[in-house]
């Protein structure tokens, strides 16, 4: 059975069994009217709770729907289960959303609803209105973007989120980056294309805690700046530059002072420059080091997930 389907919704679901039918059921209210050639896409990334059983639950109860389920071998990330979704679906148009019903499913339908009247938009993109979060947690993601658009050839807009809705030549696009470290807010950034925002309002999420942490997202943050720019790799040669130009402006200081007669006591400056120029260099290393470890998992060519089994409405 190969129906042509308008519009696919790629779902991360990453231990949210509690939401699973919630999400469902509200989907199919905000497809009515819309359309009836929708898929649903869902990705179980290594889940621990019983969300595998509800997606099986889901798909077995709707028959008649268009629903994948691909189930990860372990936890990958919702990078690597968005890039899997995007593969697997099938639509004209393709919307990531979330599982926990933040993002609400009317607003997919109206950014689908959107594409249909204007053909020249490649892309709708949500973006928050309104941030529910720690006033930490908001400070550094606003301190992250700028830090990352000041550093990278293209600008990422803060708020955006990765609930968005492609058209099928934009995900063929996205899906021919073959890069290891995926970051998305930078792809669809990079890719170009012509794109509108929309504002939208997350909920509350219906059950579960979010699965980000202050830890969680600093390595995201980092895992971005490294996938995006190369500017740390130059840092390293700034405070060198830099360093280099204090010690030979002491050395000539110092050299006239002694030339002078000045005796000059002490050599504690000495053990302060070589400290600098060695943590210079040891960052230095730090940063190279960032980059090799991803230059070595490119050249591994590992997979970036692993899929464990799938079941798809086109199996039937
Ligand atoms: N998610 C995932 N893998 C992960 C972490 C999260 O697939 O390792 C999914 C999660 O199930 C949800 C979406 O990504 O559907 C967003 O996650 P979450 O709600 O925790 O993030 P927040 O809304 O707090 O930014
Ligand atoms: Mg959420």
């Amino acid at each position: 059975m190969k129906p042509t389907i308008k519009h696919s919704l790629v779902v991360p679901c990453f231990n949210e069994a509690e939401n699973i039918e919630a999400f469902f059921a509200a989907v199919e209210t905000a497809m009515q009217g819309y359309t009836d050639a929708y898929e649903i896409v869902f990705i179980n990334d290594g889940s621990s709770d019983d969300t595998q059983a509800k997606l099986e639950g889901l798909y077995e109860q709707h028959r008649d729907r268009y629903i994948q389920i691909i189930r990860f071998s372990r936890n990958f990330g919702k990078e690597a289960a968005m890039l899997a979704g995007l593969r697997a679906a099938k639509g004209e148009y393709v919307t990531i959303i979330d599982a926990d019903l933040q993002q609400r499913p009317e607003i997919a339908v109206e950014m689908g609803k959107l594409l249909d009247g204007q053909p020249d938009v490649d892309m709708v993109a949500a973006f928050q209105q309104e941030r529910k979060e720690s006033k930490l947690i908001e400070a550094c993601k606003e301190l992250f973007y700028k830090l990352l658009n000041r550093m990278s050839e293209v600008d990422i807009i803060p708020d955006a989120s990765d609930f968005r809705t492609l058209r099928r030549p934009v995900v063929q696009t996205v899906l021919s980056l073959s890069e290891y470290h995926r970051f998305s807010k930078g792809i669809f950034s990079w890719i170009g294309y012509n794109t509108v925002s929309i504002p939208y309002e997350p909920d509350d999420r219906l059950a579960g805690k979010s699965k980000w942490n202050f830890w969680k997202l600093l390595r995201y943050a980092v895992g971005g700046i490294v996938a995006y720019t190369d500017f740390p790799l130059k840092l390293p040669v700034i405070f060198g530059f830099a360093l280099l130009i204090i010690a030979a402006v002491t050395t000539v200081v110092l050299l006239i002072l002694s030339l002078l007669g000045h005796e000059i006591a002490g050599a504690w400056w000495v053990s302060c420059l070589v400290s600098a120029v060695s943590s210079a260099l040891a960052f230095g290393q730090g940063v190279l080091g960032l980059y090799l470890g991803k230059v070595h998992t490119q050249v591994k060519q590992r997979p970036v997930y692993i899929v464990k089994e799938k079941r798809s409405y086109e199996q039937d």
